[in-house]
């Protein structure tokens, strides 16, 4: 094997692991579980520590899932249970 193919053996690895990194799934469709706004302990993990809803891109749900997420954070500051801000 020639110094030359080796190079681009390393370089297609280090593509395949890129990609392969952020395989995330939804809590929500991985554990078939449904979301309760009164589940405070739960709800948390989708707020951050200024009170605001995480987006998308960390609270790791999908799209229907993160909207369900929001209406719930919404509804549970309504009732008064968790705050709307924080600090
Ligand atoms: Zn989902």
């Amino acid at each position: 094997m020639s110094s030359k193919t080796k190079n681009m053996n390393a370089n297609a690895n280090a593509n395949t692991k890129l990609k392969r990194k952020k395989k995330r799934v939804c809590v929500f469709c991985a554990d078939k579980k449904k979301i309760d706004y009164k589940d405070i302990s739960f709800v948390r993990r989708f707020i951050s520590d200024r009170g605001k809803i995480l987006p998308r891109r960390n609270s790791g749900c999908c799209a229907l899932h993160q909207r369900m997420v929001a209406m719930t954070i919404k509804k549970a500051r309504h009732i008064g249970l968790i705050p709307y801000t924080v600090g």
